[in-house]
């Protein structure tokens, strides 16, 4: 079943395609859980997207579906945040951090090599050393509480 079909029969969410628009932070959250379930061990997941778009939200969604119980964090200083739910999740932001070797020697390719679950918000820096095949997702502020999440 395509992700869009499964999205509508499971949460309600209005599709467009792979194109969903949220209404408030909780849609976006139950968004991100529902992603959750189509999500493999090794899976790769690129959040692409403005400051206060929601990708973080939607993270918080993921790990909320793996039962992790406990605050989920913005990466963006911390820059890898690491999580042991029912599936290993691994979560960074590039934001602050431009430089690529600087990414590979907090072991990010090894993340990529391995059974986590890794998901990268602005991983636009990282272009280079990324895998092929991840999921790419864009976020956009659309006005107030909306914004518009797409599948690319
Ligand atoms: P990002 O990680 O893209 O910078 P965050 O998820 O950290 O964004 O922040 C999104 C902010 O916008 C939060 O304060 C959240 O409560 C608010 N918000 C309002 N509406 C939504 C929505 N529909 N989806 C996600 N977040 C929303
Ligand atoms: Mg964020």
């Amino acid at each position: 079943m395509g992700w869009n079909i499964y999205f509508e029969i499971k949460i309600g969410i209005k599709m467009n395609e792979k194109k969903y628009i949220t209404n408030n932070y909780e849609e976006t959250q139950k968004l991100g859980a529902s992603f959750a379930d189509k999500l493999n061990s090794g899976a790769i997941v690129l959040l692409f997207g403005d400051l206060g778009s929601g990708k973080t939200t939607f993270v918080k969604g993921i790990l909320e579906n793996f039962k992790y119980q406990y605050d989920v964090t913005s990466p963006t200083f911390s820059l890898i945040n690491e999580y042991e739910a029912n599936k290993r999740v691994v979560h960074s932001d590039c934001y602050r951090e431009k430089n690529v070797d600087r990414w590979i020697s907090l072991g990010i390719t090894e993340y990529f090599n391995d059974s986590s679950i890794v998901i990268i918000e602005w991983p636009e820096i990282l272009n280079e050393i990324i895998p092929n095949g991840a999921i790419k997702i864009q976020f956009n502020h659309v006005e107030n509480d909306k914004r518009e999440i797409k599948f690319l």
